[in-house]
């Protein structure tokens, strides 16, 4: 089975991906968290795009496509693909839907996560990340344990992201509404269209997100 998380930044795609894949072995696939270690590895292709995300706008379809085909070639053979952050823009979408039709691959469903603006700020400006494991965590719903360690995995070394502010934020939004809301309605057209409310607990989503894929 092969998904798509859409939803704008902060509505909790990535917490929702990493629970798929814990309990269904399915494989994530997040552009963001791509271009985060093209970062922080140095490469080329992450020292370009890094002021273009700390200032929360969307790098080039080329670039994301790019990352996206390298990794649908090296993990083919997956039981599933969660598609985090990806598609962003409708040339996006439709190169995503090449790729899967030259894999012999179906787009199952697309889960859209619906969220309302204020909250989303209140999220982001509060949320926190584990770096090793990628666990997230957030101030109020569910702060950083009083040892300071990550019950997932150990860890004591929290991250927040450079562009978890809220200027970035701002933006981040704007392009999520002018580039990657009109994704909405494309997929509404294909057919491949489900909603969720995600402002529910983490665990409601969750199991919505179960049902429509059921
Ligand atoms: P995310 O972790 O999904 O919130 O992505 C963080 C940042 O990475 C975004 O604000 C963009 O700058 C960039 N990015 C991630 N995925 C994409 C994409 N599919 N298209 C363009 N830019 C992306």
């Amino acid at each position: 089975m092969n998904i798509i998380l859409l939803g704008p930044p902060g509505a909790g795609k990535g917490t929702q991906a990493r629970k798929l894949v814990d309990e269904r072995n399915m494989v994530q696939l997040s552009t963001g968290d791509m271009l985060r270690a093209a970062r922080s590895s140095g490469t080329e292709m992450g020292k370009k795009v890094a002021a273009v995300m700390d200032a929360g706008n969307l790098v080039t379809d080329e670039i994301v496509i790019g990352l996206i085909r390298e990794q649908l070639e090296a993990d083919n053979g997956a039981s599933g693909y969660i598609f985090d952050g990806f598609p962003r823009t409708l040339a996006q979408a439709d190169a995503l839907g090449e790729l899967l039709v030259s894999m012999g691959e179906n787009l199952d469903c697309v889960v859209e996560m619906q969220v309302d603006d204020d909250a989303l700020v209140e999220r982001i400006t509060a949320r926190a990340t584990c770096g090793p494991c990628g666990e997230v965590y957030n101030d109020i719903t569910k702060p950083i344990p009083a040892d300071g360690k990550c019950p997932k995995c150990g860890a004591a070394d929290f991250q927040r992201r450079a562009d978890d502010n809220e200027e970035s934020l701002r933006t981040r939004l704007m392009a999520y509404y002018k580039q990657t809301s009109p994704l909405v309605g494309y997929y509404y057209a294909k057919g491949d269209l489900k909603s969720v409310d995600g402002l529910a607990s983490m665990d409601d989503v969750a199991a919505s997100i179960a049902k429509v894929l059921a």
